[in-house]
């Protein structure tokens, strides 16, 4: 290779998984066109997550994707429910809709759960995020890193998988989406928090007529008791197509080299309760060599988020038993936060220690979401129905609070790592209220009204606010959209000053992935306010108040 094969990019973003995806779409929505590898040939072999929670589809939406993404929900969707029982044509011993405690109410989130395969979502998001100009190449593998650039950035070399072509790359960061095995972390030794590796299992894709057994139900996930408790099986969107997940024990001497195909058929009849039931083993994706998968189930969050200019997000920076639909739904909310961050200190408009924020902000989540998800598991096995109905999931989805230097902390501090949305305070920190205002006679959610962009909601009595955040944008070189509510915007239900905490004339800033940064509960007076505002936006974009 000699220097001319190097190709340089702001971003380079290792995994074209769910999480590198995303954060490939929103750093394109802001203006970076990264480069993206993926090793694999296509988008996700197996459907994985099923439930995208209301808080990814906030974030989707005011991109464009949510009917796109309704438009592929699962056949499913109708029934979110899962299934326990000895084998599939055994006697039901449990059925619940797993959707039933998290469904948010209306005046709580603009969107519902979506019901769609994560490889459909996948497609989706990798068809935005190439349509915006990331330079997106599957069947292409991260080979080398060299993290210790300095102000050089980091250097990297990665491979066509098919034509053995290698590239050269230098980029002024990475952002490690590389899923569980999590490669580059494990290069640049960081570890992880317990508890660590709990379950491993082999996957395989199997087609199968299992009318009889089904005797007409239908569900989202069945938990069978043979051939191993703990087996899953799952419908697949094509009919008469079934994925099974069988744990496997390391401490009992097995391995995923002892599933061989013809096993797997065997264990396949165990499950429904069919001996002689006649099956087909399918590669995931046509023309996959491989039929059989195996994957390692826990929980774990990694020590740091980050290694100088390389950034770990999604899996490859935290893993969670899928007890709560955390896991892919915490990888879109990683690539949120990072992404407007990165692409802040890109274009020179904040200062390099804003990215110091991602971890601030987004490892404490993982760790409550880590909690939640294995009390969860807990619940589900050993618990009861009440003690289920119990855990407030809706508040970890959309209550969670970020305390970082791009937050203006109040005082006193709140208590808890999480907020009931249902009743939302409008404190920084905290996703900004869903409120339903009215412009030109349409409705429109706050949560869409903020989003891409700094924007400063007002008050009726906070015109002044426009004036203010003007000046400081200006000298800070970037944009803040101001809005007065119930002024410029209608507010049909008088929710939004209640909402968001602030009397007629106050005003609360809301960051571009949609937290609020800072308010104030009363009108500004100038020149103190002017100054104060400015102080705060240069602090949350770490940059010295001078600008
Ligand atoms: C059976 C199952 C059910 C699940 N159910 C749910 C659920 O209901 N809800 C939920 O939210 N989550 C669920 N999850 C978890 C969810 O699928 C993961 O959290 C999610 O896939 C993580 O996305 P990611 O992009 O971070 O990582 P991944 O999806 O693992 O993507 C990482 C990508 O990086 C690529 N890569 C790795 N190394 C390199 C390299 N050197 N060069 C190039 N590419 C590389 C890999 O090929 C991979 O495609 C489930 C997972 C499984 C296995």
């Amino acid at each position: 290779m000699t220097e001319a094969d190097e190709h340089t990019t702001a971003v380079l973003v290792v995994g074209g998984g769910i999480t590198g995806l995303s954060t490939a779409l929103f750093l394109t929505r802001l203006g970076v066109r990264p480069l993206l590898v993926e090793r694999h040939p296509s988008t996700a072999i197996l459907p994985q997550a099923r439930a995208f929670n209301p808080r990814s589809l906030e974030i989707y939406r005011p991109l464009g994707l949510e009917e796109e993404i309704r438009a592929h929900e699962s056949i499913l969707a109708d029934f979110p429910e899962m299934i326990g029982a000895e084998t599939l044509a055994g006697e039901e011993r449990f059925r619940f809709d797993l959707l039933a405690h998290v469904r948010p109410p209306a005046g709580v989130s603009p969107v519902d759960w979506a019901m769609i395969d994560q490889d459909e979502l996948e497609r989706i998001v990798r068809a935005a995020a190439e349509g915006g100009g990331a330079d997106v190449r599957f069947g292409t593998e991260l080979v080398s890193l060299d993290a210790d650039g300095g102000d050089e950035g980091v250097r990297a070399v990665v491979r066509d998988l098919e034509s053995g072509t290698e590239l050269r790359v230098r980029a002024d960061y990475v952002v490690a989406a590389d899923g569980h095995r999590a490669g580059i972390r494990e290069r640049l030794d960081i570890g992880v928090d317990q508890p660590g590796p709990l379950s491993h299992a082999v996957y395989f894709v199997f087609d199968a007529d299992l009318t009889d057994s089904l005797r007409g139900r239908r569900f989202l996930l069945a938990y069978l008791d043979e051939p191993v408790i703990g087996t899953v099986l799952v419908p697949l969107r094509e009919a008469g197509r079934w994925m099974l997940g069988v744990p496997y024990y390391p401490e009992l001497g097995e391995g995923p080299g002892d599933f061989s195909e013809r096993r797997c058929a065997e264990l396949a009849r165990l499950a429904v309760g069919v001996a002689d039931l006649d099956l087909t083993l399918v590669p995931p994706v046509p023309g996959w060599p491989q039929k059989v998968s195996h994957s390692t189930g826990g929980g774990w969050v990694a020590h740091r988020f980050s290694s100088g200019r390389v950034l770990f997000a999604g899996d490859a920076a935290h893993v969670v038993p899928p007890s709560g639909s955390y896991g892919a739904n915490t990888g879109i909310a990683d690539a949120h936060n990072l992404a407007w961050k990165l692409a802040a200190v890109i274009r020179g408009q904040a200062g390099p220690a804003l990215l110091d924020t991602y971890e601030q902000e987004r490892r404490p989540v993982a760790r409550v979401t880590l909690d939640q998800a294995m009390r969860l598991l807990r619940v589900r096995y050993e618990g009861s129905a009440d003690e289920l109905a119990a855990m407030d999931e809706l508040s970890m989805i959309l209550g969670y609070r970020y305390d970082s230097a791009a937050i203006s902390a109040e005082t006193p501090a709140p208590d808890g790592p999480v907020e009931d949305p249902r009743v939302p305070s409008g404190r920084p920190g905290l996703r900004a209220p869903h409120v339903w205002l009215e412009r030109d006679g349409a409705q429109l959610s706050t949560i869409d009204l903020c989003a891409g962009a700094f924007t400063l909601l007002t008050g009726p009595d906070g015109g002044d606010w426009r004036a203010v955040a003007g000046a400081a944008a200006a000298s800070l070189g970037v944009e803040v959209d101001v809005h007065r509510a119930g002024v410029d915007l209608g507010d049909p239900e008088e929710r939004f000053l209640g909402a968001f905490g602030i009397g007629p004339a106050g005003a609360s800033l809301v960051r571009p992935d949609g937290f609020v940064a800072w308010r104030a509960e009363a009108g500004p007076e100038r020149p103190e306010s002017e100054s104060a505002f400015g102080r705060a936006l240069a602090r949350i974009l770490s940059r010295d108040a001078t600008g």
